[in-house]
Formats: C-alpha cells, structure tokens, sequence
C-alpha cells in the first residue's frame, strides 16, 4: 500500500503511526483467511480490497470529492443510504472493528465505553485511518447512550448531523422516523448542493435493494447441508459491503452467490461433513474483527449465518419501489428500516423471533450469542436471548468479549466445550 504516502499526507494522517498498522493486518489477515482451505474464486475480489484496504477505495473517495460529490460517514444501519445516494453522494462506514484504535478513543472516553465506539473515536482523532479523514460529514444516531455522548465528542472534530431515533416501534415512532428521514434528506440537499427528487430517489431505492439481494444470495447458500462457503469469508463480503459503491458491491456478490450456487450442486462444501452448524447473534463485527469466526471455525464449527447488523440485519427486508411522491418515499424507507431489530429498542420481540427463525432456516446446532464488553443494551437482551432459545429447544451459549486477544484461549475452550456437546 505505498504508492499512497502522498495521499495519506495530503489527508493529514500520522504516517508513523498508520505504519504500525499496515504492518500487523497483512499477517492477521493471512492468518485468519488466506490459512482457509478451498475457498471460493470469487472471494479474490475481497482478498483484493483488503489487501489495498486503505488505498484502493479512499483514491475513489477523493477522485469523486474532486468531481464534486460529498462523502458521508455513517455507524448504523438505521442511517439510509438511499438518500444520501439519490443526491449524488457518497456513503461510507465507519465503525471500528481493531484493538488497534481503542486507546485513541480511551484518551476522551470513559474505559467502560464498548471497544466499537472507542475504536471509532480512536480512529478519527489519531488520525490513521484514511476513510475517518475523507467523510466531509458523519451521520450519528442516538441508539445507545455510549454513541450519543461520543457524537459529541466528535463534532468538536468533524461536521456531524445526528438523527433522532425513535426507541420504540409503534405507528407514531414509524412515522417519526420518516420525518426523521425527511430532515435528514434536507441536510443532504444543503450539504451536497443537489435536489432530491423522486426519480432520483426511486433509482437509489433500486440500487440498494439490489445490494440487498444479491448479499441475500450469498446468505442462502448456506441454509443446505452443503457449506460453500466459511463464515469467515461470509462476513469478510459483509463488512466491506459497508464502504464500497453499492452497484459494485451487487456485482460482486451475485458473482459469487453463482459460484456457491455451483458448489452446493456439486456438493463442494469448505467444511468436513459433521461441522456444526452456528447461528451468531449480538453485537455488530466491524472490519478487522473477525476474532470469533475464526475461533468457531478453528473448534469444529462452522458460522452458517449472523443475526447482527454485519449480517442479516443489513440486507433483510426490501423498500418498496413503487412511491410515487418523496413523502410515500420517506415512509416507505422508515417501514423497511424500523424492521431492523437493534437492542436500544423496547421491546425487541422482533430480534427474539428473527433468531428463532433463523435458527431453523440455517439449520443450526446452535447459537452463540455474543456481547462486546460494556455494551449494556445486548448484555440484558441476552437474558431474553438465551430464554427463548431455550424454550425453543436450541442449545445456546452467551459469551462477551472484546477486540483484545486476551481472552481468546479462553474463549476457545468455552466455544469448544459448547460445540462438542451440540448433536
Ligand atoms: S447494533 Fe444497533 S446501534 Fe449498532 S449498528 Fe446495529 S442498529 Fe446501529
Ligand atoms: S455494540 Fe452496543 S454499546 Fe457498542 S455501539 Fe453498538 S449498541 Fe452501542
């Protein structure tokens, strides 16, 4: 990733510091992926952007920045991408998945914050991490107190606009939220300089929709007995579906849902026949924490699905295309986005559900569900969580973790232990 010293200057980054970084992932990743045996062709596309992962993408970034389009930074999968797409912008991610960024966001946050946040605050006021330097604006939300308060923080650095969500999920919170959306749709206009109209909106609808089913394709692959594909790379293509051109993203993945297609007919599974079969559920798993699929799938298991917003909760449920006013448009985007089932709302009987179900649509042996540390609002889920799975006679273990490898020998044992006792 040298040939980007001058854009990475250009960004105002601590090159020093930025190198430690580049150093260790290329091992971590070879550890973790490129270890994997018979993995499909396909995933040479996400091997590739991670092996240029703070080059390749923020180049195109800024190309589209000299063209005049603007770059927003989101950390939620409430935010809606359609309408930053139907004026012309640009959406990127920007949670933090490394233990690398965490003391960064531990010098202005409490030590008891959930590394996700601290990561993504790290990342910004250290300085190493060319996607945080290049959004001209972050998109906050005020789903759990952590992330409110670190909105805070962060506007002191960087133009921020914080939507309002609602904590609940009745009709009035529905249309809340498309008045939300609504508002939000404004800032974009007057931040971009670009009209909204419906035929843009309707295009940006569509756009999303199609990234949703063609990540919807590579998900389906593993419901059968034939596993084609690991968990590991699953998440991979899910976690970098956060930060790359949408259209680009649904190329890719039908590409290689029609390899896993091919493999599930031909019977090619990654994982030896007797591989349990584990439903992840919990907190979301931003790029680079791919610390427990690996351990499952190094324990006999294998990650066939995740209930977690880096995973079914980002591409589940479409938007219905056929408004024909922005206002139908704004509503239909709350309805399609009030179904993601997210802790900080009560009650989350929809998430409790969705687990159950895809618990059986996948086929599972078990579930795991996992909690990074101080995150209050799936710790307490969990109870709930544990119980139904319980009830509905699917064995289930509860851990908590977070981006450090302190804990992962230990983890290993646990996870091991669980996956021994399954079937
Ligand atoms: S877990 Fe909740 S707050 Fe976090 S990304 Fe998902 S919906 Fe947003
Ligand atoms: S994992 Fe929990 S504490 Fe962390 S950002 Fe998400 S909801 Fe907030």
């Amino acid at each position: 990733m040298s040939n980007y010293v001058e854009m990475w200057k250009d960004l105002g980054m601590d090159l020093d510091t930025h190198d430690l970084l580049c150093q260790v992932l290329p091992t971590a990743f070879g550890d973790v992926y490129l270890s994997q045996q018979n993995r499909p062709e396909g995933m040479g596309f996400w091997d590739f952007v991670v092996s240029e992962i703070h080059g390749i993408r923020p180049a195109e970034l800024i190309e589209a920045q000299k063209n005049g389009q603007k770059v927003f930074g989101t950390f939620c999968v409430y935010v809606p991408d359609e309408v930053v797409i139907a004026a012309n912008g640009i959406v990127t991610g920007l949670c933090g998945g490394s233990q690398f960024w965490v003391p960064g966001g531990e010098k202005v946050l409490p030590k008891s914050t959930c590394p996700l946040i601290k990561a993504s605050v790290g990342a910004r006021l250290d300085r190493t991490c060319p996607f945080f330097r290049i959004a001209d604006m972050y998109v906050g939300e005020t789903t759990c107190d952590g992330k409110k308060k670190a909105w805070e923080i962060l506007a002191q650095d960087v133009p921020m606009y914080i939507m309002d969500i609602p904590q609940m999920k009745r009709e009035k919170d529905i249309q809340k939220w498309a008045e939300e959306i609504e508002a939000f749709a404004k800032v974009v206009e007057d931040f971009t300089g670009n009209k909204i109209t419906v035929e843009k909106l309707n295009e940006a609808i569509k756009t999303i929709n199609e990234k949703r089913k063609a990540m919807a394709r590579v998900f389906n692959a593993t419901k059968g007995k034939v596993i084609p594909i690991s968990g590991k790379d699953r998440l991979l293509m899910t976690q970098i579906a956060f930060f790359d051109d949408p259209t680009r993203c649904a190329q890719m993945c039908n590409k290689l849902a029609d390899e896993l297609d091919q493999r599930v007919k031909d019977g090619v599974s990654v994982f030896p026949e007797g591989t349990k079969r584990i439903l992840l559920t919990g907190t979301p798993m931003a790029i680079p924490n791919w610390k427990l699929h690996h351990i499952i799938e190094t324990s006999g298991g294998a990650v066939v699905c995740e209930e977690m917003c880096t995973g079914t909760r980002y591409f589940e449920n479409l938007v219905d295309e056929c408004q024909t006013t922005l206002e139908g448009q704004f509503r239909a985007l709350s309805e399609r986005y009030m179904k993601n089932n997210c802790a900080c709302f009560t009650p989350n009987t929809g998430r409790i559900d969705d687990i159950v179900r895809l618990a059986r649509e996948y086929q599972v042996d078990g579930v795991i569900d996992v909690n990074l540390k101080f995150c209050c609002l799936y710790d307490t889920e969990g109870y709930t969580v544990e119980k139904a799975l319980k009830e509905a006679g699917i064995p289930v273990l509860g851990i908590e973790t977070d981006y450090t490898d302190t804990d992962a020998e230990q983890l290993r044992t646990r996870i091991g232990a669980f996956i021994e006792i399954l079937g």
